[in-house]
């Protein structure tokens, strides 16, 4: 897909925070009875918070809206989120994978559309996100197309370098064929040994040798072999509400995670 039809969500905030950067040293000095050099200094720490969420705001960037137009249907326009599955990128281009849910007016009528097809997308927003160049070991947790996130924060660390810190995807689905970006995984896997790529099928055929189950029958086991590698390992969990709200419960409750560790996004 080409970014060029992008009208860049982030791209408003960003506006109002440079408008802040721009302004506030000004609004300081002239304000009514103001000590000069005081509001001067006032005016920088605003200006410099300003930058700081400015360039927090440039990398928080990982899903967007699509607007669908579905014929018949009351609106016309559909707006439906998509996770970027590619890694941010100077490049235009980015990829996204879209589950057909049946009956699903806005996944239905993507499904259909022919190649070279145009659409409308507003963003790229969101706050889940993984810092590329993180020395934190690192669980990814998700079930279907849950794991376009997952991928694009795998390829933009693989990007930074060897990883760092163990990086593991435990990636649930039900059958073998529904393993999307198996080979690709499988690839990444042998090139960086931090990387360790587990998919568990719910449905498995006879000739599945790789685990079995729920990806919430793994976490415990999976979570205490991280923490024994060293480092205070963090959870990036995404999918639909049922399996997160599980893991999360897993992840908080039972294992008494603290909230910082562990980051997640519901599709539903
Ligand atoms: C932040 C965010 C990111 C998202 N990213 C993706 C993505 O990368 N890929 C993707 O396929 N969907 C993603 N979704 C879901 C997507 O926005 C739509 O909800 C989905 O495509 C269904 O839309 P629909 O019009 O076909 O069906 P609707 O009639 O709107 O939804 C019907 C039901 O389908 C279920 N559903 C929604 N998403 C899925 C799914 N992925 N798999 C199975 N069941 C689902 C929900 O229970 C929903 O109530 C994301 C949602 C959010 C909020």
């Amino acid at each position: 897909m080409e970014k060029s039809k992008l009208a860049v969500g982030c791209d408003v905030i960003n506006l109002i925070l440079g408008a802040f950067l721009f302004i506030s040293p000004w609004l300081f000095a002239f304000a009514p009875g103001a000590e000069s050099w005081n509001a001067w200094i006032a005016g920088a720490v605003i200006a410099i918070l300003s930058i700081a969420a400015l360039s927090a705001f440039a990398e928080w960037e990982e899903w967007l809206n699509l607007i669908v137009d579905v014929p018949g249907s009351e609106p016309t326009a559909l707006k439906r989120s998509y996770s970027i599955a590619s890694a941010p990128a100077s490049s235009p281009r980015f990829s996204i994978a879209v589950t057909h849910v049946q009956g699903g007016p806005g996944s239905t009528t993507l499904h259909a559309m022919k190649e070279g097809a145009t659409l409308s997308c507003i963003g790229p927003q969101g706050f889940f996100t993984r810092a590329a160049n993180s020395t934190l070991p690192s669980l990814l947790i998700a079930t279907g197309t849950g794991v376009t996130p997952m991928r694009s924060m795998l390829q933009a660390a693989l990007a930074a370098g060897p990883l760092p810190a163990p990086m593991w995807l435990l990636f649930g689905a039900r059958r073998e064929v529904d393993v999307i970006y198996s080979g690709e995984m499988e690839a990444l896997a042998r090139r960086d040994p931090a990387f360790r790529f587990m998919p568990t099928l719910s449905q498995p055929s006879e000739a599945w040798v790789g685990l079995r189950g729920y990806v919430q029958t793994h976490i415990q086991e999976l979570w205490a072999e991280l923490s024994s590698l060293g480092g205070a390992p963090h959870a990036y969990i995404c999918g639909l509400e049922r399996m997160v709200g599980s893991v999360r419960e897993i992840l908080r409750t039972e294992l008494g995670l603290p909230r910082q560790q562990v980051h997640s996004e519901r599709y539903d």
